[in-house]
């Protein structure tokens, strides 16, 4: 049998790479920590009955030690820019005091790691799209430095335990991914717009709607990092759709696959929200032989029962 240790199992990434993993091979059992400060059980519910799952309600920036494990996932922190806004030194810590609990339990028990770290480490970027060698643009006090310089640190702390410690890391930079199970509340676009259109409510278009970013459907992502996790690649990679698109047109592709006719109306764009975002992949094409294959329309009409299905009204 092969161990498994997920940080960050019960939110979006974490609970469709448990699935995977579990279905990946009949080898594997996985152990799913979450303290559910974003995630949620309900993402686990399918697994209640799963012998080679198991799953405990633990912060990682406290030391936890589940005895010894194969592989580690290190994906638990806030991730959505509200959540992040409201969880501001809890971000900084799981980057930071928690990355390096689970790093340690690396070391303990040699075993490979992975860590999700983010497009967020490029910030406003003056450089597009973003390659791996890019060091990024950020601002270090402003609104979403929690969780940017969280990363950036996580980053730090991963190359340092590999480089002196001579743990086996891996570093995945993730652009924006979407899919069900997406948090509902969470602000980002893809649900508030998905959300707005099925409840014939204005799409809300922050600034003049001209951003862009780069949609990934969640199995493509979860794909490209079981593959980086069997590579010996230590230094970051970027994995994401390279087609961009404005929020302008996000918000007609969400029309289009809804059938809603719900108008869209501007608000004030945040803070440091960034102008451009579009992951260079050749890296992990070449490296990992990976291309996301899921367009943006088609992820939407994936996402759709789902989305329809938190706006169901909840039988008692
Ligand atoms: N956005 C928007 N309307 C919304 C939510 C977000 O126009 O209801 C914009 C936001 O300003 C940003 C982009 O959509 O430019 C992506 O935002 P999200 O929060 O999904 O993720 P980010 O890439 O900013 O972390």
């Amino acid at each position: 049998m092969k161990k498994i240790l997920v940080t960050g199992a019960a939110g979006f990434l974490g609970s469709h790479l448990t699935d995977a993993l579990l279905a990946q091979s009949a080898a594997n059992s996985v152990l799913g920590v979450d303290n559910l400060s974003t995630g949620s059980l309900a993402n686990l519910a399918h697994l209640t009955s799963e012998p080679r799952f198991a799953f405990l309600n633990h912060d990682i920036t406290l030391p936890f030690d589940p005895g010894p494990v194969d592989y580690i996932f290190n994906f638990a922190s806030p991730a959505s820019p509200v959540d992040y806004a409201r969880l501001g030194p809890e971000t900084l810590l799981a980057g930071s005091a928690g990355t390096i609990n689970v790093l340690n339990l690396a070391r303990k028990y040699n075993a490979g790691f992975l860590h999700a770290s983010t497009s967020e480490c490029y910030g406003d970027p003056e450089v597009h799209p973003q390659v791996e060698t890019y060091w990024g643009r950020v601002n270090p006090i402003g609104p979403r430095s929690v969780y940017d310089e969280a990363k950036r640190f996580s980053e730090a702390a991963v190359a340092a335990w590999h480089r002196y410690n001579a743990v086996d890391t891996r570093l995945v930079r993730i652009f924006n991914t979407y899919g069900p199970r997406l948090q509902v509340n969470d602000g980002r676009v893809i649900s508030n717009f998905m959300l707005q259109a099925l409840a014939g409510q204005p799409l809300t278009i922050y600034g003049d709607g001209l951003q862009t970013r780069s949609f990934c459907f969640v199995s493509d992502l979860i794909d490209g990092i079981l593959r980086l996790a069997a590579s010996s690649e230590h230094s970051p990679v970027n994995l994401g759709n390279p087609t961009e698109f404005t929020m302008l047109q996000c918000a007609q592709e969400v029309l289009a696959v809804t059938g809603s006719n719900s108008e869209i109306a501007f608000a004030p764009l945040p803070q440091d929200d960034p102008a451009r975002r579009c992951p260079d992949i050749m890296k992990a094409r070449a490296l990992l032989g990976w291309e996301p294959k899921v367009p943006l329309r088609e992820g939407l009409q994936k996402s759709l029962a789902y989305f329809q299905s938190c706006l169901a009204p909840k039988s008692k």
